[in-house]
């Protein structure tokens, strides 16, 4: 496989990377009850139950069509709107280059839904900055669902 994107990102031997996928539209988004600010943070619905995961994607192929599909299956309102836009254009920059990142959508589509798509690279990156915090588990493989 060349240069292991589990090994460029830090990771621990032994556990291959893959995405956790969410989807929250409408209503079910303001009821995911995140902190003001947080709902764009991957440790934050990683620490969600793990019936929230709707996908679980093992390769940045799959997951890119993953998010390509619920974008297509929820047409925006405005394909400019900037948490559309944002990941028509950086998905597959983030999933093949920056695969440390999450990432996300967050639009409001043509009948008026809030819609929130977000993938979490998981296991969570070890970096330099987040040391003193201890990463999120994966939620697959946790005691607690
Ligand atoms: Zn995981």
């Amino acid at each position: 496989m060349g240069t292991s994107t589990a090994a460029s990102a830090g990771l621990g031997a032994g556990v291959l990377p893959h995405w956790h996928a969410y989807a929250k539209t409408g209503r079910d988004v303001d009821r995911a009850g995140f902190p003001y600010g947080q709902l764009l943070d991957g440790d934050q619905w990683l620490a969600k139950p793990r019936d929230w995961i709707a996908a679980t994607l093992h390769d940045e192929v799959a997951a890119e069509r993953w998010m390509k599909e619920q974008l297509a299956a929820y047409p925006p309102a405005n394909v400019a709107a900037h948490g559309y836009a944002h990941a028509t254009l950086n998905t597959r920059l983030f999933l093949t280059r920056e695969p440390h990142r999450d990432v996300w959508a967050h639009y409001w589509d043509r009948h008026g839904r809030e819609v929130l798509r977000l993938l979490a690279p998981c296991p969570r990156p070890i970096v330099s900055w987040a040391l003193k915090k201890t990463p999120v588990e994966c939620p697959e493989t946790r005691a607690q669902v």
